[in-house]
């Protein structure tokens, strides 16, 4: 198959920092080079981020184990994504938790949002639905989800999220500009929300109602 050769190195690295067999086993069925710009797809299996146009990024590939480690994805969970980008964390998040589970996946720029849908259509992954919308508002259409990942980072935590996070639930979301750092927050069967500091991460900023309004530019409308 192509490009498997590129794929098994990076999985290999992926394993020598630590990344969970389950999360390696997904990522080695998803083929990162259908998710980039053909500009860039012989950099498909580098693992660091690359431009998707808008001015926005593919995350690097072990930031997405990481994020799916984080979030201790379980066959059939329900999950909600902020940021769909290229759809490539939607795949492997989809690859873990197989068909009985579901991904609501939401992009603000309509061009990645196609772009995004477009990928997951032609690589097979039915179970992410991928909506035009701002996500720092969540989307309480489906809400409670069992899981949240958050690919961009905010500045402080949108409270919708937390209120559409099920009881039991993990919400893995950047926080900070330029200087951001990775939380992990659950919610406890009873509701209490905790939040743990995982160090810092470099994402593209969220914008929308609860995100960085000096983002919020036509620039990325185009
Ligand atoms: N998960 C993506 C990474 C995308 S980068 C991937 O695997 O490729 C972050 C994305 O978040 C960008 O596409 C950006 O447009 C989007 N974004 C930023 N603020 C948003 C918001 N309020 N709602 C939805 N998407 C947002």
């Amino acid at each position: 198959m192509e490009y498997e050769r590129e794929r098994s190195l990076l999985i290999r690295s992926l394993a020598n920092q630590g990344v969970s067999d389950k999360t390696l086993k997904a990522m080695k069925k998803v083929p990162r080079h259908l998710f980039v710009p053909s500009i860039h797809i012989s950099r498909a299996y580098v693992d660091s981020p690359l431009p998707i146009g808008h001015a926005q990024t593919i995350s690097a590939p072990h930031m997405v184990a990481m994020m799916c480690d984080l979030l201790e994805l379980e066959e059939g969970q329900k999950i909600l994504e902020i940021g769909s980008g290229s759809g490539y964390n939607a795949a492997v998040m989809a690859e873990i938790i197989g068909q009985k589970g579901q991904i609501y996946s939401i992009e603000r720029l309509e061009k990645l949002a196609v772009f995004a849908h477009d990928n997951l259509q032609k690589t097979g992954y039915s179970n992410v639905k991928v909506t035009l919308a701002d996500g720092s508002l969540g989307l309480p259409d489906h809400a409670p989800y069992d899981r949240i990942c958050v690919t961009a980072s905010a500045p402080d935590t949108p409270k919708p999220l937390i209120e559409q996070l099920k009881p039991g639930g993990i919400m893995v979301l950047p926080e900070g500009e330029g200087y951001q750092h990775l939380y992990i927050i659950r919610k406890s069967l009873d509701g209490e929300v905790t939040k743990q500091d995982w160090g810092g991460v470099i994402f593209v900023p969220l914008v929308g109602y609860h995100g960085f309004k000096q983002y919020d530019s036509k620039r990325g409308h185009r």
